[in-house]
């Protein structure tokens, strides 16, 4: 199956210039979210994690039936001030101005082996501000993956630990 088939891009979406590729239709198809969820395990699983880390918000639709397939925890890394209690975060430049990506401060225990997940790596600012914050808990990042994987924008330089994709556009 070729999960391409199942994803769909819309043009000037947020904003003009912009091709966004939407999820949606993948998610929607019960045989390709299968497909494409079994291969996602398969490369998941060869870093044995202990937890999965979900980028905020399509991040989650990833890591949650992931951590259910591979038998581990899922944690949610979510934009500042929508985690209760006390949390840790990390900023990052985005093309104009900064954001903030946090975990709750006890998320991840210190040593335990994790895999940050996200549905598309673009410029790499977030999955990489992700691994940054997973570390200042002190987790082990082992990798990271996503479904797509934008090529041409050379994200992939910016994170430095393994990552993989299940389908890539150039
Ligand atoms: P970046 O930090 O540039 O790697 O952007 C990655 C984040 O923005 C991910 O959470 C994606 O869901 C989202 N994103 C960026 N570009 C696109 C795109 N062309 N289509 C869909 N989502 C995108």
């Amino acid at each position: 199956m070729d999960i391409k088939d199942h994803i769909r891009a819309i043009p000037d979406f947020p904003k003009k210039g912009i091709l966004f590729y939407d999820i949606s239709t993948l998610l929607s198809h019960p045989d390709a979210w299968q497909v494409a969820m079994g291969r996602m395990a398969k490369i998941v699983g060869q870093h044995r994690p202990d937890i999965l880390v979900g980028i905020e918000s399509r991040g989650f639709l990833v890591a949650a039936p992931l951590a259910l397939k591979l038998g581990c925890g899922f944690v949610m890394a979510r934009k500042r001030g929508k985690l209760p209690g006390k949390t840790v975060e990390h900023e990052y430049d985005l093309e104009y101005g900064t954001d903030a990506i946090a975990l709750q401060d006890d998320a991840l225990a210190p040593g335990q082996r994790v895999v940050v997940l996200d549905d598309l790596l673009a410029t790499g600012g977030t999955l990489n501000a992700t691994i940054e914050l997973c570390k200042k808990v002190g987790g082990n990042v082992v990798g990271a993956a996503g479904i797509i994987e934008l090529t041409f924008l050379n994200g992939r330089s910016r994170i430095d630990v393994p990552f993989d994709s299940l389908i890539s556009y150039d």
